[in-house]
């Protein structure tokens, strides 16, 4: 390597050469002074680097994670599903937080939430997704490093235990960003990660909604799903759903800010009830569902997912964000108040930026979320008119 020094000196030795010995002796006094400025600039730069780093360390966390958007009001959900929709969300951002805490990334703090939810069949998400109207559960989930704009992503996935474990390792341990269905599923068993019968993704309340919704439409009912447990069979019951409306969602998304100043992004999903075999919405896609950029934000949507492709939502946000200078929340609310209805379009996204502001914002009656700081409450919310 050559360093600054040893080019300033061949610059001297020429110079001199040219000049002659007296001018080379001036030449070589002024080289000194140089070298003797450049040397205090690079020690202060390093110590303002280092500076820095300690500001940086010394950032607060800050998470924000949903479990959808749709038409969830109080009657449909009851005392007793409101309440055990407030403890999963409680739950997941508390374990989001403790990897925080104990000075883990954002991007551990995404996956290890996200994880949670993809385990409760409170949400649409692995086991509790939703049925397609073959009464699969196709998976869906993306992960995104803002601190290099690397990003993972998998879609239609029916054995991964956990679709954003095989996102994330898209992103880590291949060379590339998006894999699908059985190609993404033997690279995810390739390197490690557990792949289980699809029976293991069912749950009753989604089962008996699909048949709800498929015979309100006058549409064939598939068979139960084989290795489905028999109905009546006490399993998990999901409080909320999908059925009653087919706009209401139960993505799950986290975004992450850790003590380093990093920000990260995750989605997962089953995707729409009902929806035609291979349909992908939103949720894997980069720029679409998901997106983080230390540049600008995080950010994790939830709703009918060709809008959100359709106008690159999560992207369109961090845009605004970077080039217009606007507040996490009016970039927001412009997408989704605007730009996201102007297209008829439902659902919401959660957000925030490398100086820990957080932004949600929802066009439906209401969205899953919860947000929790260092220092902070957890603040958990449903409904529309709840702060
Ligand atoms: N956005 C997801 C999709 O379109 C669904 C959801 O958010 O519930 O697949």
């Amino acid at each position: 390597m050559v360093s600054e020094s040893s080019l300033a000196a061949k610059r001297f030795s020429a110079c001199a050469r040219y000049h002659g010995r007296n001018q080379g002796v001036e030449i070589m006094r002024t080289s000194i002074r140089i070298l003797g400025v450049a040397t205090i600039a690079a020690a202060s730069a390093l110590s303002l680097t280092a500076q820095q780093a300690g500001a940086t360390q010394a950032h607060k966390w800050t998470i924000v994670v949903h479990g959808g958007a749709g038409v969830i009001e109080r009657p449909a959900l009851g005392p007793k599903g409101d309440a055990a929709y407030r403890a999963a969300l409680t739950r997941g951002i508390e374990a989001g937080a403790k990897v925080l805490d104990q000075g883990g990334s954002a991007l551990d703090a995404v996956e290890t939430v996200l994880k949670i939810f993809e385990e409760d069949p409170l949400f649409n998400a692995a086991r509790g997704a939703v049925f397609s109207s073959e009464g699969k559960n196709e998976l869906d989930a993306s992960i995104m490093d803002g601190s290099n704009l690397k990003a993972g992503a998998v879609c239609t996935v029916t054995h991964t235990r956990y679709p954003i474990s095989l996102a994330r390792a898209v992103m880590e341990k291949s060379p590339y960003v998006m894999m699908s269905g059985q190609g993404a599923e033997a690279f995810g068993a390739s390197v490690g990660l557990e792949q289980v019968d699809p029976s293991f993704f069912f749950s009753e309340a989604r089962w008996q909604s699909l048949v709800k919704q498929l015979q309100k439409e006058g549409k064939p009912v598939p068979p139960r799903p084989a290795g489905a447990p028999p109905p009546g069979a006490a399993v998990p019951v999901a409080f909320y759903d999908e059925g009653a409306d087919p706009h209401s969602h139960g993505t799950t998304g986290v975004v992450a800010l850790d003590r380093n100043g990093n920000i990260a992004a995750g989605t997962s999903t089953g995707g729409l009830q009902g929806k035609m075999p291979g349909r992908v919405g939103d949720s894997p896609i980069i720029g679409a569902g998901t997106y983080a950029s230390n540049q600008s934000c995080a950010v994790s949507a939830t709703g009918t997912g060709e809008y959100f492709i359709r106008l690159g939502v999560a992207r369109e946000i961090c845009n605004l964000v970077a080039f217009k200078s606007m507040p996490i929340q009016q970039a927001a609310d412009q997408v989704i108040h605007h730009e996201l209805e102007a297209l008829h379009g439902d659902g919401g996204v959660i957000a925030l930026t490398p100086d820990g502001q957080t932004a949600f914002s929802f066009n439906t009656p209401g969205m899953f979320r919860a947000r929790l700081s260092e220092g902070g409450q957890v603040e958990v919310h449903i409904y529309k008119d709840e702060q």
